[in-house]
């Protein structure tokens, strides 16, 4: 394979764009090399600009549930452009969309479009303090929920629970409400209580798909649900990753636990920028116009997003054992990764919840951030790099996950798994 046109183009780009893209770890950053610079999709797979082909395993990083350029969304999105982009206005597509969302999942009655799963988590977390009356929120290290403020925290110094921005230009007066627990770990989530009464939600990622594919456990879930209605503190799901992808319910049909507030996206959007928050009746009323918590979009409920949303859902929900066979294939091809690495003795573990898989250069199961990051970033970046020649486009990062879409076939996943072979024998040869 040769990289020339993606070469050339990252170097244009970044003339012009930090670092030449528009979402850091798109940069390959942490694999090394140059990203390829991509030029359409079709069904599994991508094409770069210089023509390579690649099974693509990223699928935008999650939404593209039923592969690139499906013809079902690709015509809703075409019929509706037509009518024209955006109105500012009300249009039935935003009702027909929340109904098809609310009518999944208990416990949610009303949600509000956005456009990104950023704005959504920032949203649900306003409307979650505007709801209590409360300033302090607590989020799992290693979670991810979108880029706002208060949400770029990492841990303090020693054993405070109290969080300190990750990233210069967020004050610590902005984190300084947000509290710090471990994922899969109760007694940190205790202590965060113990160090503030007035804690107004806890968001969470209920299958973790930023740290790498890392579930949380039912029984961490049950004691969180309990900890949360102690305190009358409200319990956030961000399914924005899981949603529709760890099954047609999220994570939420793998758990017993009802949150209070959900947030959406990536799925929801079937490839153009949605994002939603959703939550009882009685806590959407809190937001405006119908209550005093403001929150506004100029784009929000886009027509065309609308659409290709819709076109996406309605499809899942026509064919719910779709799922079933998605997880097949990702059953598979993670058992395919692991007798690579056995096959030289290298150590790795793997994660899969429906479409959603995972794997850590590791030699134990993964079940925090910290354990995560006991992972060999060195031996990833390798694989990535030799799965990439061999045409296979792994996210760029070992704490992303992987994604498995309607429109890869069983040859795909023997293809990936003959080139994970080669990959692993590079690896335990260098
Ligand atoms: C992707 C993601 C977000 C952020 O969504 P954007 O659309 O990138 O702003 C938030 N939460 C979770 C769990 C995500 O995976």
């Amino acid at each position: 394979m040769t990289y020339d046109r993606s070469i050339q183009a990252f170097e244009a780009a970044s003339r012009v764009i930090p670092g030449g893209v528009d979402s850091p770890v798109r940069a390959f950053g942490s694999v090394g090399g140059t990203p390829p610079f991509m030029e359409r999709g079709e069904g599994a797979y991508l094409f770069d600009v210089d023509g390579n082909r690649y099974v693509d395993y990223v699928q935008s990083w999650g939404p593209l549930i039923f592969g690139h350029a499906d013809s079902d969304i690709e015509k809703a999105v075409i019929e509706t452009a037509k009518k024209g982009l955006s109105f500012g206005a009300p249009t039935e597509l935003e009702t027909a969309l929340a109904e098809e969302i609310v009518s999944m999942f208990e416990g949610i009655d009303k949600l509000r479009f956005v456009s990104s799963g950023t704005e959504a988590v920032m949203s649900a977390i306003r409307l979650a303090r505007g709801a209590t009356g409360r300033d302090n929120i607590i989020k799992f290290k290693g979670c991810y929920h979108g880029h706002s403020d208060a949400l770029l925290v990492q841990a303090g110094s020693g054993a405070v629970t109290f969080g300190a921005p990750s990233s210069p230009g967020v004050p610590a007066d902005l984190t300084k409400h947000t509290l710090l627990a471990t994922y899969n770990d109760i007694e940190s989530v205790t202590a965060c209580f113990r160090d503030s009464e007035e804690i107004a939600c806890v968001i969470i990622e209920p299958v973790a798909g930023n740290m790498g594919l890392v579930p949380a456990e039912e029984e961490f879930l049950t004691a969180l649900r309990k900890l949360c209605d102690m305190h009358g503190t409200l319990l956030i799901f961000d399914e924005v990753m899981s949603g529709f992808r760890a099954s047609l319910k999220g994570a939420q049909g793998l758990t017993a636990v009802k949150p209070d507030m959900v947030t959406f996206g990536k799925v929801i959007g079937g490839g153009m920028p949605v994002g939603a928050f959703a939550a009882s009746a009685a806590i959407m009323s809190q937001l405006s116009p119908e209550g005093p918590v403001y929150q506004a979009g100029t784009l929000s409920g886009n027509p065309v997003a609308m659409a290709a949303g819709l076109a996406s859902l309605r499809k899942l929900k026509a064919n719910p054992s779709l799922y079933i066979g998605l997880a097949e294939k990702a059953k598979k091809l993670m058992r395919g990764f692991q007798a690579a690495a056995d096959a030289e003795e290298i150590p790795l573990v793997t994660e899969v919840r429906g479409s959603m898989f995972g794997f850590f250069f590791s030699e134990r199961a993964v079940k925090n951030f910290e354990e995560a990051q006991g992972n060999d970033e060195k031996a990833f970046a390798l694989f990535h790099r030799e799965m990439l020649s061999r045409g296979i486009y792994l996210a760029c990062s070992a704490y992303e996950t992987g994604f498995i879409s309607a429109a890869m076939t069983e040859e795909m996943i023997d293809e990936t798994i003959t080139a994970a072979y080669a990959s692993m024998r590079v690896v335990a040869d260098s």
